[in-house]
Parts: C-alpha cells; structure tokens; sequence
C-alpha cells in the first residue's frame, strides 16, 4: 500500500464509523500499541473532520512466554491508559495489523476488566488472516492473503517516518 492507498483506507473506515454512530454516544477508540495507536489518533482526527468527536486510550499488550505448559509466546496487556469508565461505552479497538487474534482477545480481556461496555467493535489497517480464535475485525483498511511465515511490514509516519505497508513473503 502506498501513501496514498493507507489513506484511502483509513478515510474508508472513518467514513463507516461516522455512518455507524451518527446521532448516538460517541464511541471511544482504543489504539493497541504502537502503531495501532497511530492509526487511532488518525481516525480520531478524521472522524473530528466529519463531526464525529470520539473519546480515546490505548492499551499496551506484549508478548509473554508462557512457560508452564510450554505453549510458546502468548499475549497479555501490560499497560493502559483508559478513562475511568468503560462502563455501558462503545468501544472501538484499533489496530495496524490483524493476524490470530490472540491480541485482540488480550485487548478484551483487558477492557472488561476495566468494567462492561456496552459493545466491543474492531477496526484495523491490515487483516492478514490466519486467525486462531474466532475473532472478526468490524471495520477493514485492505485484507492480504498471507502465509502463516510471511510479515507485513507497516510504516507509518508517526513510527518510522515514512508511509507504506509491505507483504514480506518468506
Ligand atoms: P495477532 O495477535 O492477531 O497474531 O497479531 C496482531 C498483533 O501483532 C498486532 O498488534 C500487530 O501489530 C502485530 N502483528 C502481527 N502480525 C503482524 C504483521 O505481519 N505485521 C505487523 N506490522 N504487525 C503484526
Ligand atoms: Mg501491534
């Protein structure tokens, strides 16, 4: 994807989520870490444009090994900045990059025990595919057919100072 491709995408998915939540409570955005907190801070800057003010926060979700049953790495939050309440909100994840899942579902495990929002959706910049858990993204910049080995790199000015995403094929 080009400069111009990500921002397509990005206005694309702004344009659902103003459609989504025109004349009802704002929802709040939720960006994953790193670059998911870029393509967040855009789409709360794009829906601003289109007359849609949303709350924000971030959670910060790393890799741990999980080394009593031997599964290998897994995903658990290890920070958030969340406002107070979750309580009866809508809330969007955000993130660059959709792959198993597994994030996603440490992101909701991490929400929820903050309180109960009245709905979870999930938007992302890239789906990748090869899910492990019945995960789903809502909202979807462009979908890459990928190998389990490959990676897709994703640079994003606010991160890496250039704009682009790359499918690296192993
Ligand atoms: P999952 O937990 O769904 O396997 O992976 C999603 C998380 O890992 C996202 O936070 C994303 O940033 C990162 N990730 C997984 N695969 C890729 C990839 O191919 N490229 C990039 N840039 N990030 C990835
Ligand atoms: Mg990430």
């Amino acid at each position: 994807m080009t400069d111009a491709d990500i921002s397509r995408a990005l206005v694309g998915i702004a344009d659902e989520l103003a459609a989504r939540y025109a004349g009802g409570d704002a929802p709040l955005l939720v960006g994953v870490h790193t670059r998911g907190v870029d393509v967040a801070k855009r789409l709360k800057a794009l829906l601003h444009e289109r007359g849609c003010e949303v709350g924000f926060g971030t959670l910060d979700i790393s890799l741990y090994r999980d080394d009593l049953d031997n599964l290998g790495t897994m995903p658990s939050l290890k920070g958030s900045d969340l406002p107070q309440h979750v309580e009866g909100l809508d809330v969007v994840l955000v993130d660059d990059v959709l792959f198993t899942g597994r994030t996603v579902k440490a992101a909701i495990d991490g929400i929820t025990d903050f309180g109960r929002p009245r709905r979870i959706e999930l938007a992302v910049l890239v789906d990748r595919g090869n899910r492990e858990l019945p995960i789903q993204a809502d909202y979807v910049g462009e979908s890459f057919a990928t190998q389990r080995e490959d990676y897709v790199a994703v640079h994003l000015e606010e991160s890496d100072g250039e704009e682009g995403v790359f499918l690296l094929k192993r």
